[in-house]
């Protein structure tokens, strides 16, 4: 976000607190950096829970759109 941030090391902006990305480009496969490492388990956990409640709303909101399938058989509309 702030391009005029350079440092030499890995770290943070001093202005934002984002995590600094290397300038470099290169072709191989990155490893994982330790900030995903970290925040990998917290999506996980959120994010199985995020599905675990929507696939209910996602099954309501889009019945009608299987043929032979009445969703107001199984659930009433109101
Ligand atoms: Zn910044």
């Amino acid at each position: 976000m702030h391009p005029e941030v350079q440092q030499d090391k890995p770290g943070n902006c001093p202005i934002c607190g984002m995590a600094l990305e290397p300038i470099s480009v290169t072709a191989e496969t990155p490893e994982v950096s330790d900030e995903a490492k970290d925040m990998l388990p917290r999506v996980g956990w959120v994010g199985g829970i995020g599905a675990l409640f929507s696939l209910p709303v996602l099954a309501l909101a889009m019945a009608h759109l299987i043929p032979g399938f009445h969703i107001d058989h199984w659930v009433a509309p109101r």
